[in-house]
């Protein structure tokens, strides 16, 4: 549990440790904007937005939270899944200028959300319940804290660089490109 060293609160959703030594401290997002637009002096609207139920492709509906964050180069909304186990789920962000209506970076999110949650890129397995790759995927670097080391998530799900290497045997033989992408882009 960690606590906003602004407004004291228990903190929710993503949390932004500040080093800069004027502004230095763990703050929630809504804090951490308050303090960096009064730093830069630009004027901060602070939209929330509800969380969103959205249905993907294995007909699973996930609940997405969404933030939003005054970064150097913008303001960014990012929409997560607040899963029990920290281990995988949806991640999408999206970046806007300075002076963007935030309503309107919001519904171009929820666009790109959901055009991602309608492509599949894994086949089950029926018989040992693993995964088979389709021959494009889309999917995210991530981190797994336990094991020290990459996380592959495809479709919301994480796999570990050891599963990623034997769902990948399903195309020995083959090329591959490979690109990388940042979290604000849309992977197409
Ligand atoms: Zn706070």
């Amino acid at each position: 549990m960690r606590i906003c060293n602004r407004c004291g609160k228990e903190i929710a959703g993503q949390t932004v440790i500040l080093s800069d030594p004027v502004l230095s401290g763990t703050y929630c997002t809504d804090c951490h904007n308050r303090v960096v637009s009064k730093f830069l002096g630009i004027d901060f609207e602070h939209v929330s937005f509800e969380p969103v139920q959205i249905k993907d492709s294995y007909g699973k509906k996930h609940t997405f939270y969404f933030e939003t964050e005054l970064v150097p180069t913008g303001r960014s909304i990012e929409a997560y899944e607040r899963l029990k186990v920290d281990k995988g789920g949806y991640k999408f962000s999206i970046l806007g200028d300075f002076d963007c209506d935030p309503r309107v970076l919001y519904s171009q999110l929820l666009q790109r959300i959901r055009k991602a949650l309608k492509q599949k890129h894994l086949e089950k397995n029926d018989w040992d319940k693993s995964f088979s790759l389709s021959d494009i995927v889309r999917g995210r670097i991530g981190y797994d804290h336990e094991l020290d080391g990459p996380l592959i998530l495809i479709d919301g799900k994480s796999f570990s660089l050891d599963d990623f290497g034997r769902m990948l045997m399903t195309f020995e033989g083959f090329q591959f490109r490979l690109e990388f992408i940042d979290l604000t882009e849309e992977v197409k």
